[in-house]
């Protein structure tokens, strides 16, 4: 059960975080590859100007496997081919080493070019109270290139919301409607109270017309997307701490014992999701984790 003296894995997080964010970059990278914004040459070169920068730290495994034609049994014969240790960083191949795999990749994927005007399904995710709407607003701000998915629900709209900007606000036979006539992408019952669901047709337009797309959704609608668009990318919003999080969640402490075990045994079973995601961001400051989250949509 978690409380002050028993930090569950959200500490630990924070903790290793420095190696998170680097496996994240490089995470990031094989992506990058594997979608063909970057190609595999020039994150050679990136890699052998800085050694030490998320790209020079890559095992050549990985970044063989991030090419799109190369699987591992081809990735295995190509670094037997080329004399290359599995266990090697690529930077910290010689400089014969680098030559030949140079050569290699001018050799087979000539063609290889980034690919422009890409556009991504983000969804942005997290457990309650972390911050998810505070971040998303941050990027519709700043970012008006991303289109922000406004979502359908049946609760009724709070003070200073407007329909069709922060939610349509629709009743219970509207939402059946919707589900029936497969408007929606996704669709869940949060807090066992209202419904909610993102709209299917504003989503395909925005990444027709090239525009990046971010949904700020619960955890039960990100796995619905997951297995929707396999291609959509997860992100996980995490609290700096677990104790930051106990704040957040129960403030002062208004609340009974009662409730405020509740609220933090749900707190921990949310934070136990991220292991589904692709990406994490901590929301430390705000702007911080928007220019994470923003980057992940290029
Ligand atoms: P609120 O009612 O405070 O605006 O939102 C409550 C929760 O509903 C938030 O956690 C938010 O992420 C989630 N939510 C908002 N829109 C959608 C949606 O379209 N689908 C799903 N699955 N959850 C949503």
């Amino acid at each position: 059960m978690p409380d002050a003296q028993h930090p569950p894995e959200v500490d630990r997080a924070a903790a290793s975080r420095r190696a998170v964010a680097a496996r994240r970059a490089r995470a990031a990278l094989k992506q990058d590859v594997a979608m063909r914004v970057l190609t595999p040459q020039q994150l050679l070169r990136r890699a052998f100007e800085d050694p030490a920068s998320p790209a020079g730290t890559m095992r050549v495994t990985e970044f063989l496997t991030a090419i799109p034609a190369i699987g591992e049994g081809k990735r295995d014969r190509i670094l037997a081919q080329l004399s290359i240790s599995p266990v090697k960083r690529l930077g910290g191949l010689g400089a014969r080493q680098r030559r030949a795999l140079e050569a290699f990749l001018d050799e087979r994927w000539p063609e290889l070019q980034p690919r422009s005007g890409r556009s991504r399904l983000v969804v942005l995710a997290g457990p309650t109270a972390v911050g998810k709407g505070t971040v998303a607003a941050h990027i519709k701000r700043e970012h008006p290139e991303i289109h922000l998915s406004v979502s359908a629900t049946t609760r009724a709209p709070r003070p200073g919301e407007t329909e069709g900007e922060h939610y349509y606000f629709v009743d219970d036979a509207e939402f059946d409607r919707l589900i029936a006539d497969d408007e929606l992408l996704e669709h869940a019952t949060v807090h066992n109270r209202f419904r909610y669901g993102t709209p299917r047709r504003p989503i395909e337009k925005a990444l027709d017309e090239g525009r990046s797309v971010l949904l700020e959704i619960d955890l039960q609608g990100a796995r619905q997307v997951r297995a929707a668009e396999p291609s959509a990318t997860l992100v996980f919003l995490l609290p700096p701490s677990w104790d930051e999080l106990v704040q957040r969640l129960v403030g002062r402490g208004t609340e009974g014992a009662e409730e405020r075990s509740r609220r933090l045994r749900t707190a921990k079973v949310e934070l136990a999701a991220q292991h589904e995601f692709d990406f994490l961001v901590v929301n430390d400051e705000v702007g911080h984790a928007a220019e994470e989250v923003v980057a992940l949509t290029r």
